[in-house]
């Protein structure tokens, strides 16, 4: 491949990630690039210091080996421009904070991670941006919640830990109508299994931490914009001087030419994971965008191209008290899915899910749930491991 040639669209994605963001004959043929650890960039002399007359001056606005994961996150994501910030979390209320100001009103989805509504309740509103909860299920009805100050919708589908889809094209419809900027945290799915930008979303957010690095050891996030809104990102976040680190940069951008093969290994476990639990006795219902008995299955069918490793089910308990003793069994009843927070990486993990934090969706599951990554191991020892938790819980 010659140095301006680009993998075109018609190539598959696999290929695509193999190869994007980097060519190895820039750099002497190397196929990863340097890890460039940097401040200070010199420049050959004062006329092109004064007109900053260089590709690189100072490593704030980045440095090789950052511009090999943006080029690569662009090609994937068909963005304009991808801004890395040092966490997922970062990522999100570092795009807030590029379209919001104060006196604007932020519609937020409900099902919203977590940390981001902590932010929203906390910094946004100190900030004076009211912000306002919507029901994930909402559609083209989000048009009766718009003002005249409304800016921004924030999107993220399947939602944390519970995985109610969107539609987002006709949420999109809708803030296009009122020139609001509709940013969505897209980690779930991944550009391989979701693209936000060609559904028009305007900017799309991804924990790096999760898939794309792949490992459980990297806390990075990335902010891809479409031409119109990345002028603004690329100010704000040159203003408020976020930067990732070169290690991390590095680790994820080899962690993205995996993605694809351990996105699909991820796919079929938890799928095969998901259906077993369906026929189990002790569970009440199984919240996965794949299964077709999913309130959001035909959303997900008709937009996404795959399913990631992460689901929920509710653990049918009877009354309030025996519940948690009941989950708690379970999760100490587990020995290879470990309990801890994030996921992505290749070891399944378990959690309870907590959903106080709701305001629109009510928490009518009937039951607890319990949240699972599913990793790369066997299915079969996963799947064992599950029905060892279960017989743990029973006696509880
Ligand atoms: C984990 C997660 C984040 C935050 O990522 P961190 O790198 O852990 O800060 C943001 N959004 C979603 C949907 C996540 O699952």
């Amino acid at each position: 491949m010659s140095e301006t040639e680009r993998p075109s669209l018609s190539l598959g994605e696999n290929t695509r990630l193999v190869r994007a963001g980097y060519d190895p004959f820039d750099h002497h043929g190397f196929i990863n690039p340097p890890v460039v650890h940097a401040s200070t960039v010199l420049f050959p002399d004062a006329e092109t210091m004064a007109k900053h007359d260089q590709k690189y001056t100072y490593a704030t606005r980045g440095t090789p080996t950052s511009d090999a994961l943006t080029d690569a996150i662009n090609e994937l994501e068909g963005a304009t421009g991808t801004v890395l910030v040092p966490s997922g979390l970062a990522a999100v209320t570092v795009a807030l904070l590029a379209y919001l100001s104060p006196g604007d009103h932020a519609l937020i989805v409900d099902s919203v991670y977590g940390n981001v509504r902590h932010f929203c309740d906390t910094m946004l509103v100190r900030f004076g941006v009211q912000v306002e909860y919507y029901n994930p299920a909402i559609g083209s009805e989000i048009e009766k919640m718009f003002r005249p100050n409304t800016r921004l919708v924030h999107l993220e589908a399947p939602g944390s830990n519970t995985f109610e889809m969107q539609d987002v094209p006709a949420i999109v419809a809708v803030a296009r109508r009122h020139e609001a900027v509709v940013t969505m945290d897209n980690t779930w799915a991944t550009p391989l299994f979701f693209k936000p930008l060609d559904f028009g979303v305007d900017v799309s957010i991804q924990a790096s931490t999760k898939y794309p690095a792949g490992h459980a050891d990297i806390l990075l996030g990335s902010i891809s914009a479409n031409e119109r809104t990345w002028k603004r990102l690329k100010q704000a976040n040159g203003a408020l001087g976020f930067c990732a680190a070169p290690d991390d940069i590095y680790q994820v951008l080899r962690g993205l030419r995996t993605m694809g093969v351990r996105l699909e290994r991820h796919q079929s476990s938890a799928l095969a994971i998901a259906e077993w639990l369906e026929a189990q006795a002790e569970v009440e219902q199984v919240l996965y965008p794949a299964l077709p008995s999913f309130a959001g299955h035909s959303l997900w069918a008709r937009d996404f191209k795959g399913a990631s490793g992460v689901l929920s089910f509710v653990l049918s308990t009877a009354g309030e008290k025996s519940a948690r003793r009941k989950s708690h069994a379970f999760l100490d009843g587990l020995r290879l899915f470990g309990l801890g927070y994030s996921w992505g990486g290749f070891q399944s993990l378990a959690l309870e899910v907590d959903l106080s934090d709701r305001t629109v969706l009510a928490n009518s599951y009937g039951g607890l749930l319990i949240r699972l990554q599913v990793g790369l191991e066997d299915v079969k020892d996963l799947i064992n491991d599950l029905k060892r938790a279960f017989e743990a819980a029973k006696g509880a």
